[in-house]
């Protein structure tokens, strides 16, 4: 057998423009990767960098080259752990390249026995979870309009960007807008620990499911301070990238975030999800502004979680990839027959 790989930078412009606590964004740059076997069948992946990882899609680009010698050297798709291993012998980190590669191996060794992926995994495709619509930080009005109009789409859930000096002011009018719908906030490291507790006192009102990341990463006795005094449960985001990494949040947080971008890839993500189990925590997959050629990756590990935060490719304004489709807010898994990931053009 023999692997041939490829890849492809794509821009893609944003339905919104995007604000978290440490920015905007207006468009979303991800690298597309292929990977085909001799019989023609390709795997599809897709890369999308953070800069707050150490990425960019010049660094994909450049260590792709890497990882793909890897992948044609072993020549079988179903070799997924010696390939994940030689990949972190030749390139440290650079996570979303590597997850890039993981993704189209995941999408095509399940194509080749032709089965869609979470059979290949051994998941039920009837656990099925709802993901939650992202609401960046903006004026009021703005905030009001893009909670009715993710209303109408059918989200019933919805995560809302904070981390701000008016977090209470954004809370009153995403709850005003949405008076049923699961509200959870994320602030992005935005908060110092003193305000993050003060803050989550005075958001708990609004009825928030849980607060992701309240405090830089780079503190960790700060989301220790935060967790012991919090009303809400902590999720941890940026403090939580690889398995390894569990232990040392495991005491001052509730849920793990786990995105592809940050673990390298699906093997990883599934080895952080048993190890934040093992640690009693609940589970989240969440993604960076990503085209369904790797979101359809990970709504595959549905079945494996407590909340879904997967509208990476609902916040682009055109996605050229189809995936797992969101049946009303709802990942639904079940509806995918076509064998890999079902990402396809
Ligand atoms: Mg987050």
């Amino acid at each position: 057998m023999s692997l041939t790989a490829s890849f492809e930078r794509v821009e893609y412009a944003l339905e919104h423009p995007f604000t978290i606590a440490r920015g905007t964004q207006d468009t979303a740059e991800n690298v597309i990767v292929r990977i085909e076997d001799d019989e023609g069948t390709v795997g599809v992946g897709g890369a999308a960098p953070s800069t707050h990882y150490g990425e960019t899609p010049d660094t994909v680009e450049a260590v792709l080259p890497a990882l793909f010698e890897v992948v044609e050297s072993v020549g079988d798709p179903h070799q997924l752990d010696r390939i994940e291993a030689s990949m972190d012998r030749v390139v440290t980190d650079n996570p979303s390249a590597k997850a890039a590669v993981d993704i189209a191996l995941h999408d095509l060794a399940a194509k080749r026995v032709d089965l869609p992926l979470y059979r290949y995994l051994g998941l039920d495709p009837a656990a099925s979870l709802e993901t939650s619509y992202t609401i960046g930080i903006d004026d009021r009005e703005t905030m009001r309009e893009k909670t009715l109009e993710a209303r109408a789409r059918g989200f019933s859930t919805l995560k809302v960007k904070v981390g701000t000096d008016r977090d209470r002011e954004i809370l009153e009018t995403v709850r005003g807008a949405a008076p049923d719908a699961i509200i959870r906030v994320d602030a992005n490291e935005g908060w110092t620990p003193r305000e993050a507790v003060r803050n989550i006192e005075a958001i708990a009102e609004f009825d928030v499911e849980f607060v992701e990341q309240p405090v830089p990463a780079e503190h960790p006795e700060g989301l220790r301070y935060v967790y012991e005094r919090s009303p809400l449960p902590i999720a941890v985001d940026e403090s939580l990238v690889r398995a390894t990494d569990v232990p040392d949040v495991a005491d001052r947080a509730d849920i793990a975030n786990l995105k592809l971008m940050k673990t390298g890839g699906i093997r990883e993500a599934i080895r952080l999800i048993h190890a934040a189990r093992a640690h009693g925590m609940e589970i989240m997959a969440g993604c960076m502004i990503e085209s369904n050629a790797s979101i359809a990756g990970a709504a595959h590990l549905t079945p494996l979680l407590d909340y879904v935060d997967l509208d990476g490719s609902i916040l682009l304004a055109e996605d050229d990839f189809e995936g797992v489709p969101i049946d009303d807010g709802s990942v639904d898994l079940a509806a995918i027959e076509r064998p890999g990931t079902g990402a396809r053009i």
